[in-house]
């Protein structure tokens, strides 16, 4: 049988980022691969991508190991958010379980540079915790499940940057909300940052140029940015671009694909 008459490779992508959506929309076309791609149902209503696609946890280790064998998935792509620690960690032993090849695609993290004021912290509570007793002006753009730690510390301001308007009271109370959709860009985050009298910026490290931008104004203002590093993941096979999945899939990319 040749290549172009085998079947083609199950894969499973491990969804929820835009690095995901992109690699659903390369590889539709590909008849060589058949992926589905997996969100957690965390958005009320995805955009449907141009591929199969799921929804919801899979049960843990057992039921994504199961699913793999169910499934007959040759290969995954965990192409989640860099901070989804338990999803990733689950696809480690998942497919250590059912004998699947496991490949990340995680975009790099940020990096100082010189002029940056960073206080690294290994987590949001942490970060909390060092805002220190007296009052701040503080900038909070970390997604609204993440505010309720910052609760516990009420002396301050927080101005907090959503995708959604809340449906429901924020767990921080006196918080000014600002409801916008990435990309956000250096003049916009300098504006915000200046006209509500921000001193400090918490940030989770989680790379990529949508959410940089507050970063680069924090930088440009002279502002400390408390930076929240990436959580600790289990040991797996890892690149940063599409293209090099698609070689880890034994497919090079098309011309189209390389703009050719
Ligand atoms: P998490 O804590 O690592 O995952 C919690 C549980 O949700 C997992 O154990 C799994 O349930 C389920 N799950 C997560 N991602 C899934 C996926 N792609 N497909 C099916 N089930 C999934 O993840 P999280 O931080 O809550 O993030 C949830 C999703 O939002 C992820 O897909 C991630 O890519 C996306 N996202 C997260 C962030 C963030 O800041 N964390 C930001 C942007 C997007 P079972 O154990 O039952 O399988």
């Amino acid at each position: 049988m040749t290549s172009s008459q085998s079947a083609p490779l199950r894969v499973l992508i491990l969804g929820g980022t835009t690095e995901a959506n992109r690699l659903a929309a390369t590889v539709a076309n590909d008849p060589r691969i058949d992926a589905v791609l997996s969100y957690a149902g965390r958005t009320e209503s995805p955009t449907p991508p141009p591929i199969p696609w799921r929804v919801g946890g899979f049960g843990g280790i057992d039921g994504l190991a199961d699913y793999l064998r169910k499934e007959k998935i040759a290969r995954v792509i965990d192409a989640t958010h860099p901070f989804a620690a338990q999803m990733s960690a689950h696809a480690v032993g998942a497919c250590a379980v059912a004998g699947v090849p496991l490949l990340a695609l995680e975009r790099p993290p940020w990096q100082r540079v010189s002029g940056d004021r960073w206080i690294e912290v290994d987590n949001l509570a942490a970060a909390a915790e060092a805002l220190g007793a007296a009052r701040r002006r503080v900038f909070l753009g970390i997604g609204r499940q993440h505010l309720k730690v910052f609760a516990a510390h009420p002396q301050h301001f927080y101005l907090v940057r959503l995708v959604d308007p809340p449906r429901a009271p924020l767990p921080l109370a006196g918080a000014e909300v600002i409801v916008a959709r990435g990309p956000f860009d250096l003049a916009g985050d300098l504006i915000m940052l200046t006209a509500h009298r921000i001193e400090i910026v918490v940030a989770r490290n989680a790379g990529g140029d949508a959410a940089s931008a507050k970063i680069e104004a924090a930088r440009d203002l002279g502002l400390p940015v408390m930076m929240v590093r990436r959580p600790f993941i289990p040991a797996r096979e890892k690149v940063e671009t599409i293209a090099e999945v698609l070689r880890w899939l034994g497919h090079d990319e098309t011309p189209a694909e390389r703009g050719v």
